[in-house]
């Protein structure tokens, strides 16, 4: 139709007779709201009253939510805040990855049941009460936590090992179990998981290595290991030197078993270091036991050098020491080639909390066995802590060397103090050798075979020496200088005073220790029943209002570190490592450095 003249298209719309007026959505929204409501209010008032009462009940206002919740609280008092504080520490340090293989993770496959082994005890054994076996714990001082603990056996007859590695012990002078075998080679002979917690020298090497030669012998014995395959079992170590001497161990057993007729098992020495040529001739022929470092390890399965899909069990020897010098995610890495369930085995001088929360995924209803108090010094170790002066340090040293005869060993935190020390030695004539981290492997193998084979009466060493490593009969260890962590001072001391003879420590402190350190050195002291020395006694000590908060959390000392002087909250280990790792961070990745540097 034709618009007539003057007549606007609005006024044209004005008229149209379905126009309605525009209204916004919102509005729209509330008359459709108010619409059903008025329908409801029609068929059924009060039905939606009610509901909408009820909604009103159920539902409070977000203030009256939050005074509530604050009323509901019950007041906590300062100890516990601390004891949550605490845990809440510990808890995010092992908020890691959890320690198992990547495609465990994956298909969400745990394992509930340890493994079988065919292994039994003899029937006497077996029906002891349990009355009985804690008895024979209790005379041995062992410590035993978990299910179903397999019985203590006190010797290695009943152990029901063969003939020829009965021999080899006795040959050896190994007549009587120590307390850590007595229910530790039970443990693992049975296919436990196990958490093993004794002191150095305590022969522990056997109780992981045994076992394992005699899962590798029935393996061989069942389906033989044919070229390119194994290994059967896994030795990790944190250093180079402690997986040789673990290996020598491991070697003396296979030799006298193979001349007995049995069948030949290869064992392969896994570390940097060494040609990894001659280690791959060995895993051509296929291998039953791999006694390695984690860095060499990684990298061999890495390049598809060798798996582990037939590995079932794993030790993880040192396992505190693999974690503090930031092994942790190497050991990982490991974990993801393993095809099947295996027997892991963790051993350590020390546990503190972290390295239990480290390994709690990776075992199968554990046993843990304590033989004395984790972290405790050895107790056959005479202390004896002197107040030396800096720079009278080194003259005193020559005396102190007076005090027993040789084989000595000197600590030191430096490698400078080690040079130092060793140069000052041979010029007073005294047939010493060092080793420390910057030494080749060729002058540190040297070094550890003259004073093993006491051709040289002295070994100054930074802390890798004091790692897990058997001198025999060491008369006497000094500590040139107070270790920062009393960690390493437990294991430093631990060289001497071996399967039950005594030995001295004599340990020099002055003012350039930190006062936490020598208040865990007091406690360490004190809790081995040792002369404390006048300096460390007039200490102000922090520890004594702690007690309430050891009460409460049932950790005596720090959870961290395991030292006696002081809490979490300010240990110096950890303290130093979170240094570390900012360090680590700025550093471009060949920077390495840190820890590892020292191995
Ligand atoms: P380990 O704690 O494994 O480093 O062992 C320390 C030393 O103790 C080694 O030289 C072993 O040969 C020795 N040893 C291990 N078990 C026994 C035992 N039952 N009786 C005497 N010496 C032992």
């Amino acid at each position: 139709m034709k618009r007539p003249a003057g007549i606007s298209e609005t006024m044209e719309i004005e008229e149209d007779d379905n126009y309605e007026d525009y209204i916004p959505v919102n509005k729209r929204r509330a008359m459709e709201e108010a619409k059903i409501l008025q329908k409801g209010k029609e068929s059924a008032p009060n039905e939606v009253e009610v509901e909408k009462e009820k909604a009103e009940e159920a539902k409070p206002s977000l203030l009256v939510k939050a005074t509530q919740l604050k009323k509901d609280v019950p007041e906590i008092s300062p100890v516990e805040q601390i004891v949550i504080q605490e845990k809440e520490m510990i808890e995010n340090l092992s908020d890691r990855k959890t320690l198992m293989s990547v495609r465990e993770l994956a298909k969400g496959i745990t394992y509930t049941e340890p493994l079988w082994t065919g292994w039994k005890p003899p029937l006497p054994i077996r029906r002891m009460s349990k009355k009985q076996c804690e008895t024979i714990r209790k005379q041995w001082h062992i410590i035993v936590d978990g299910d179903d603990a397999p019985p203590p056996i006190k010797n290695f007859k009943e152990m029901r090992f063969p003939e020829p590695v009965l021999k080899e012990l006795k040959d050896k002078g190994i007549v009587q179990p120590t307390p850590i075998q007595v229910q530790g080679l039970p443990v693992i002979l049975s296919g436990r998981d196990m958490i093993g917690i004794a002191f150095t020298g305590s022969g522990k090497t056997l109780v992981f290595v045994l076992p394992l030669i005699m899962l590798a012998l029935q393996e061989e014995y069942m389906m033989p290991i044919l070229p390119g395959e194994g290994p059967i079992g896994l030795v990790v170590c944190p250093s180079r030197e402690l997986a040789r001497q673990t290996y020598e161990v491991v070697e003396q057993f296979l030799i006298p078993l193979r001349e007995a007729g049995h069948p030949e098992l290869r064992p392969l020495l896994c570390i940097g270091g060494v040609d990894m040529r001659s280690q791959l001739e060995i895993v051509k022929k296929g291998v039953h036991i791999v006694v390695a470092t984690p860095g060499r390890l990684k990298d061999m399965l890495a390049k598809k050098k060798m798996n582990l899909d037939n590995c079932r069990y794993l030790c993880l020897d040192e396992a505190d020491r693999l974690v503090d010098l930031g092994f942790e995610d190497d050991i990982r890495e490991v974990f993801d080639h393993f095809k099947a369930q295996r027997q892991t085995v963790l051993f350590s001088a020390t546990m503190p909390t972290k390295i239990q929360n480290f390994a709690r995924s990776a075992l199968v209803k554990p046993i843990v066995v304590n033989v004395g108090r984790a972290g405790a010094a050895n107790l056959d170790v005479i202390q004896e802590v002197e107040y030396v002066k800096q720079e009278a340090k080194i003259v005193y040293l020559l005396e102190c060397l007076q005090k027993t005869p040789p084989p000595v060993l000197i600590f030191c935190e430096n490698k400078a103090d080690v040079d130092d020390i060793h140069e000052y030695l041979l010029l007073k004539g005294v047939e010493a050798v060092a080793i420390h981290g910057g030494k080749d492997q060729e002058e540190r193998e040297y070094a550890i075979k003259s004073f093993k084979a006491g051709e040289k009466d002295v070994l100054v060493a930074t802390d890798v020496a004091s790692k897990g490593l058997d001198f025999p009969d060491i008369q006497h260890v000094i500590n040139y200088d107070m270790p920062g962590e009393i960690e390493n001072y437990v294991h430093r001391i631990g060289r001497t005073g071996r399967c039950g003879k005594t030995g001295i420590a004599t340990t020099f402190i002055n003012r350039n220790q930190s006062e936490t350190t020598l208040l865990d050195l007091k406690h360490l002291l004190q809790e081995a029943r040792q002369r404390i020395p006048p300096v460390l006694a007039e200490l102000d000590d922090p520890m004594d209002e702690a007690d309430d908060v050891a009460m409460a959390s049932g950790v005596v000392g720090c959870s961290y570190c395991g030292g006696l002087g002081h809490r979490i909250q300010n240990c110096p280990k950890l303290e130093h490592q979170k240094t570390q790792q900012l360090v680590n961070s700025r550093k471009d990745y060949f920077g390495g450095g840190g820890y590892r540097g020292e191995i």
